[in-house]
């Protein structure tokens, strides 16, 4: 870190912001210009908050070296990271296919829909039993009856199940039932949660905080690898902005710049990135092809009537359809499409 001083600050201010940087173990390493005196900290930045640098009166700015994330870090560790369940990779080559309806409704719908798209090539299945919805009065999922019928379909399938976890409450409850942990959009900074979820042994979906910058996206990964759980996924679904034209502005170049900065896995959801289902495809395709290693989309069998997200569900034939022409561009970036 590096502290630069306000012009003409005297001898003594230099000498507290000294010791202030050896409080937290650090060394100072002071260099007087003509006009500006600047100190840099050597050591393990992480241990200091520029805030309590930048809360002194001689302090004109705080400059960091170091990411202020680690663990998750491509210099922390160099390969990708890729994430096994149950015989199925995210990453590694592969681009995971997760499909299946917004909130599961029934023990039928789950069936149904999950073996439609295990037979279309889909690697995982995602339903939702506890959903985040905006209006108290709106489908809120159906709790454990929801994960049952999710145990379900993984057994028909013998696919692995991902669904939402919202409350800390319920972290034993949903392990009990799911393969891999989605955190959704509106708690991504649910710091409690995070913290929950780290200490678990099993993979977690984090999904993009619909304001949230790729920093503090990758800071709330931290928090998980840093309880110990190093399987972490991490979601763009879109961010919210000026447009409206979509639900969110699903940003695409998020995906590189994850891979340049972390080892994670990255996957995309078009479908909470525009809301539309005829935009699905053509974000689905632009995702493999930013090097995206996995999609996931929402499918039901009967989008007007679903109970969420229908507008951006795909019919099951649709889907089919759709992993046919997704399946060549994963090819031409050297990689396969889910069980396609
Ligand atoms: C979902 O995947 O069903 C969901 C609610 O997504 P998000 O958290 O991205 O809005
Ligand atoms: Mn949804």
């Amino acid at each position: 870190m590096i502290i630069v001083l306000k012009a003409g600050t005297a001898g003594r201010e230099i000498a507290q912001v000294e010791e202030k940087i050896k409080s937290y173990g650090l060394t100072a390493h002071v260099s007087r210009g003509v006009e500006r005196t600047i100190i840099g900290a050597i050591g393990d930045e992480r241990k200091m908050q520029p805030e309590a640098f930048e809360g002194m009166e001689c302090v004109e700015k705080v400059l960091r070296i170091l990411k202020p994330y680690k663990i998750v870090s491509r210099d922390f560790q160099k390969e990708d990271t890729v994430v096994t369940v149950r015989g199925q990779r995210i990453g590694g080559g592969t681009v995971a296919l997760f499909a299946g309806p917004c909130s599961v409704e029934g023990r039928e719908m789950m069936l149904g829909i999950g073996e439609k798209v295990a037979s279309s090539g889909a690697s995982f299945l995602r339903g939702g039993a506890f959903k985040p919805r905006t209006s108290p009065y709106a489908f809120q999922g159906l709790g454990e009856e929801g994960l049952r019928c999710l145990a379900e379909a993984r057994e028909a399938t013998g696919l692995p199940v991902a669904t939402e976890l919202m409350d800390p409450r319920d972290i034993d409850l949903v392990g009990r039932y799911a393969d891999v942990i989605q955190i959704g959009a509106r708690n991504m900074q649910n710091f409690r949660l995070l913290t929950e979820v780290g200490r678990l042994d099993k993979p977690v979906i984090l999904k993009r905080g619909m304001s949230a910058t790729i920093m503090e996206w990758l800071m709330s990964a931290e928090y998980i690898a840093s309880e110990g759980n190093r399987q972490i996924i991490l979601c763009e679904r879109g961010v919210r902005t000026f447009e409206t034209a979509t639900r969110n502005t699903f940003d695409v170049s998020a995906i590189p710049v994850l891979k340049s900065l972390s080892h994670l896995p990255v996957i995309a959801d078009p479908s909470h990135a525009t809301g539309k289902m005829s935009l699905v495809e053509p974000l689905a395709a632009a995702a493999i092809a930013a090097g995206a290693d996995g999609v996931m989309v929402e499918v039901h069998h009967d989008p007007e009537t679903a109970l969420s997200d229908g507008p951006q569900s795909l019919r099951p034939e649709a889907f089919r359809e759709m992993v046919g022409r997704l399946k060549g561009i994963a090819v031409a970036m050297g990689k396969k499409l889910g069980n396609a």
